[in-house]
């Protein structure tokens, strides 16, 4: 494909959250969209998530981003033509002391009023929906059984496709390498393909975010921190499905995949950015004894192997979506944590919205990119299984 010389908009990233803006503009209308991505669609952090959805967030704004996303996963075949995978296995988080029941209770009654279902069960109840549980030392659990997950790779190649369709331009192996500007507004990118004008440009470089910001002299607070999941042999002794499952204290979560069982220990670990994230095998050991803390039978299972991503965290775990400060055309979609798989469908309705009517129809105003610039107001940081 010949990279096209001009564009009305620009995203940079062919994540994820880049396909379905792209997706989401396109089908609004806007012609001549471009996605410039360095690798393959879909072969950045998308690849390495564990496709977890949940509605258990402890803001509205991200609590409706959740609704959204399972109303379009629960359609999704339909308007895309690509079967997501998409199963609701329930979220279960095990609670072991008061002062984290607390905060969960709080978050919970919020997420009920916006029509999520979301409970507190025992320790007992909890081991009737994982038998192989260890609840002794548990005060409580939180069960979500609306929440789910589906296939990150399925869901990026259907709003790609769609994307396509529609007229999206999307160059695979071009990287972005400048930010043209005029006066303080973007006029288009330089790529290794050559120069694309354009007057609106996205910034969807997950994890890359920052570096990418850097090009329009922008500072953002996207810090990419590595986490490992791993996976055992065929596993027939925890029987499937099983919920995502996370002890809160360990931050250890596992879920079934087919007859394995997928297990994280939870970890967060600056290795700087990377797109070839290296893995350490050293925490193989800190996720099988967090793991065994939980199921002990798990260690009769053997580890078959695992992989590395990172999540591009936020100082307050919002990410961070708008108008970048001080360069007008250059918008944000970035800093997406452990939850951007989940939340890139209302992600593009919204950014869509946003730039074609001038504002979204839900207000963004959490992920405000100049609020780090101000005295930071409590956001509750979320229970992050991703
Ligand atoms: C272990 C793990 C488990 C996770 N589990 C979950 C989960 O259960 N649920 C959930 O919702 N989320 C989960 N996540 C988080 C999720 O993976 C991310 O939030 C999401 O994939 C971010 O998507 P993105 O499109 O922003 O980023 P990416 O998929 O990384 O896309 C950005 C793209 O930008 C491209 N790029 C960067 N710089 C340039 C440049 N200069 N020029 C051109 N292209 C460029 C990259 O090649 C990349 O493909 C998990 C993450 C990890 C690591």
């Amino acid at each position: 494909m010949d990279l096209p010389r001009t564009a009305s908009a620009v995203v940079i990233g062919g994540g994820v959250v880049g396909c379905s803006i792209a997706y989401h503009l396109a089908r609004r209308g806007l012609a001549d969209v471009v996605v410039v991505e360095r690798e393959t669609v879909g072969s950045g952090t998308t690849s390495k998530a564990a496709g977890g959805i949940r509605v258990q967030f402890p803001t509205e704004t991200e609590i409706r981003f959740s609704l959204e996303a399972i109303r379009v996963f629960e359609r999704f075949q339909d308007e895309f033509g690509v079967d997501p995978g998409y199963k609701k296995i329930g979220y279960l988080f095990l609670v072991s002391d008061a002062k984290q029941l607390r905060g969960f209770e709080k978050r919970i009654a919020l997420q009920r009023t916006l029509g999520a279902d979301v409970r507190v069960i025992t320790p007992d109840d909890a081991r009737k929906l994982v038998p192989a549980l260890r609840v002794d030392d548990l005060v409580a659990a939180v069960w979500g059984p609306g929440d789910g997950l589906a296939g990150p790779a399925e869901v990026t190649a259907g709003f790609a496709r769609r994307a396509r369709e529609l007229g999206v331009k999307i160059a695979e192996g071009v990287r972005v390498s400048s930010l043209e500007r005029t006066q303080g507004r973007v006029s288009g990118v330089m790529t290794s393909a050559g120069a694309i004008a354009s007057p609106l440009v996205i910034n969807a470089a997950g994890p890359a975010a920052a570096r990418v910001a850097r090009l329009a002299g922008v500072e953002l607070p996207v810090h990419p921190r590595r986490r490992h999941i791993f996976f055992t042999e065929p596993f027939p002794a925890i029987p499937g499905p099983v919920p995502l499952t996370t002890d809160v204290t360990s931050g250890f979560y596992f879920r079934k995949e087919m007859e394995q069982v997928l297990l994280s220990p939870g970890d967060v670990e600056d290795i700087g950015e990377d797109f070839d994230v290296p893995m350490d095998w050293g925490k193989v050991e800190e996720a099988v004894q967090k793991a065994i803390q939980r199921l002990p039978i798990i260690g009769d299972a053997r580890i078959a192997g695992g992989w590395a991503g990172l999540r591009p965290l936020t100082p307050d775990d919002h990410a961070i979506i708008g108008w970048a400060p001080g360069v007008e055309g250059f918008f944000l979609a970035v800093g997406f944590g452990g939850h951007g798989f989940q939340h890139s469908p209302a992600t593009g309705r919204y950014v869509a919205e946003w730039l074609l009517d001038g504002k979204s129809s839900l207000d963004l105003s959490l992920f405000d990119p100049s609020r780090f610039d101000r005295p930071r107001a409590a956001h509750e940081a979320s229970a992050d299984a991703g």
